[in-house]
Order: structure tokens, then sequence, then C-alpha cells
């Protein structure tokens, strides 16, 4: 058994002799998923064949299979939030992150040394994991020229002013991935949003689950059945449903990370883009790794399109040890994960 840390070219997260987080690594018997989206699960099917634990919060086991991915019943692990589980000499714990309903940083402890791994994650509600040997972290908006001056607050509230002054006129269709449209669901209705909310099948049933995680109830709200909607309906549906959707009657939002131009933009004919992300900024992955200070920083560059800068920058500013994991992904071999913001 080849004990490391570290990113391999599969995307799997290495942490010390047991675990592989995020993705399949032939050999190792402990698989952990932090969350629900795809390039976290990815590999997932021949973990589920040949890991010997699948490792993952209640609420993330839940939401697998409503996405269809069933975990071995012999295999499945459902650990709570500061809940750990053994397998030979180490130790596997899952801690809080707020990225989605569900997900989670994993801390891996060792005769030699204590590892972890941040998952996808955002500041303020992400404890960082302090005083590690090794913390592989998540750079998905390293570059710290993508810099947004609002914060999440500013993106709901300027959705909330985009639904207001058009829901008159038609539905709003909200359109985002996993997860990010069912913590929106539950931001909107926090704020006193009582619109009817309809939602595609999958989104409707990842909202139940992410409801009774958040505390907050969505009600009223039915499943879309993919026909006409009446005014003064908020539709939620699959980031991948835009192209198809796009020419109904309505006003249609894309909730995207990717937006800095300002909190709400217009993207074209009736589409306007509120940049909401559930990724740190640049900012707030300085804020976690300085009161983390691990004597290793391992900057993931198979999901983050900018692992190099954010390393190189995160190691002036910061003090600390910083590197892209895996190195061989900088530069031309950077990969097709680029672009999804899961
Ligand atoms: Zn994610």
């Amino acid at each position: 058994m080849s004990c490391e840390v570290g990113v391999d070219k599969a995307g799997a997260v290495l942490l010390g002799c047991s675990v592989a987080a995020d993705s399949h690594r032939p050999g190792r018997p402990v698989r952990v998923v932090t969350h629900a989206h795809s390039d976290h699960m990815l590999g997932i099917e021949r973990s589920f064949r040949e890991s010997r634990l699948i490792v993952a919060t209640p609420v993330t086991m839940e939401m697998m299979e409503v996405l269809g991915y069933r975990v071995p019943h012999g295999k499945a692990v459902p650990l709570g939030y500061g809940e750990s589980v053994g397998f030979g000499d180490e130790s596997i714990m899952l801690v809080e992150s707020r990225h989605i309903a569900g997900s989670s940083q994993v801390l891996v402890e060792t005769p030699w040394g204590s590892f972890g791994y941040t998952g996808d994650f955002k500041m303020p509600g992400t404890r960082p994991l302090a005083g590690l040997d090794a913390l592989v972290v998540d750079a998905t908006y390293g570059d710290p020229r993508l810099q947004r001056a609002w914060g999440e607050w500013d993106a709901i509230a300027a959705l909330i002013e985009v639904i207001e002054r058009f829901i008159a006129e038609g539905p709003v269709w909200v359109y985002g991935y996993h997860g990010k449209l069912q913590e929106v669901m539950a931001q909107l209705r926090i704020r006193g949003v009582d619109y009817p909310f309809k939602a595609d099948l999958t989104t409707f049933r990842l909202a139940e689950i992410a409801a009774r995680f958040y505390g907050v109830r969505l009600d009223p709200i039915e499943i879309y059945d993919g026909g006409p909607v009446d005014d003064a309906i908020v539709v939620f549906v699959h980031s991948s449903k835009l192209q198809g959707y796009r020419r109904r009657p309505g006003m249609h939002v894309r909730l995207t990370g990717w937006e800095m131009r300002a909190p709400a933009a217009v993207a074209g004919e009736r589409l306007i883009n509120v940049s909401f992300s559930d990724h740190a900024s640049f900012r707030e992955i300085v804020e976690y790794l300085d009161y983390a200070r691990p004597r290793l920083v391992l900057v993931d560059a198979y999901r983050g399109r900018s692992a190099a800068i954010a390393a190189k920058y995160l190691e002036r500013i910061l003090n600390l040890r910083v590197k892209a994991s895996p190195p061989a992904m900088l530069g031309a071999a950077q990969r097709t994960v680029t672009g999804y913001e899961g």
C-alpha cells in the first residue's frame, strides 16, 4: 500500500495510506465523497465495486441516491460532522464545510502525520482544519485577479430584485447546479420571498433533502413537469436545461460564480446572470489558510484552473510552503473540468 498526500491525475485526493477522496484510486480501500457534485463523485461506480468503505455524510449519501448512485449497503459509512471511522491505524473524520447541503472536509490522522482536504468550500461558515502536516485545498477561484467586489448577500439581493421586477410579466426561470439551486431556494424563503416555487424532479427531490439540512420550509413548492408555467412562479431548473428552455416566456436567470461585472448583469435578451458563488474567493482562501497554517499546502490543480498562480501568490502572501498538485496538470495539460463549477 503506498502512502502519500496530494491529488493524482484522475482527481483522487490521497490522504495517508488508505483514503482516496472525490475520485477512484485503485488499491485505496476507503473512498470518501465530500459532496454530491459530479466532479467529486468521479469513478464512484468503480469505488462501489472495489473499495471496502464508502464514507460520506448522511445528506451526501441521500443526494447521491437521488442522483442515481446506490451505495452498496455493506460498504456505506454515513458519518455526521465531527464523527470518525478507523481503518487500520488511520482515523477518518468529516468536518463541516459551507458549500452545498451535506458537504464536508476530510481529516485523516495517521501515525506519521495528519492530513486534510477542504473539499469545495466558502467562507465564512467553514471551520479551518488547523495545524496539519499537509492540507489539500480547493482553489476553483484561486486566481487573485478573479475578485468579486460584492458578497453573497448582494447576489441574493440582486436575485430578489430581478424576481420582484419581472414576475408580473411571466415566470422567472432560475438555472444553477445541484446544491446551489437548493441553497438559493432556502435563502429566498429566509428573506421572505413567498412566490410559489416549481422545480424539476431531481431539483425538487434534492430540495427536500436540503430543506431539512438548512431547517427551512420551501412551501409552496411543486414538481415542474415541463409544461407551460403561470405568471408569478419561480421555476428552478438545472443549468443543463438553459439552452432548451431559453425561448420560453418569462425572464431567465443564470446563477454563476464566473460573473465578475456586477451582482446581476445582462447576459442576453431576457437573460440575466446573477453572480452567486459556492466557492471561496482568493481572499477567502487566504483567510482559511492564514488560520489553518499547515506545514504544506497542496492546491488542487485537477479541479482549479489557476492552481499554479494560486500557489505562487498564496506562498508569498502567507509565507507557507504551497504547491500545485498534481504538478503535471500545469499548463497545457490542464484538463476539461475547467468551467464546471461544482
Ligand atoms: Zn462542489
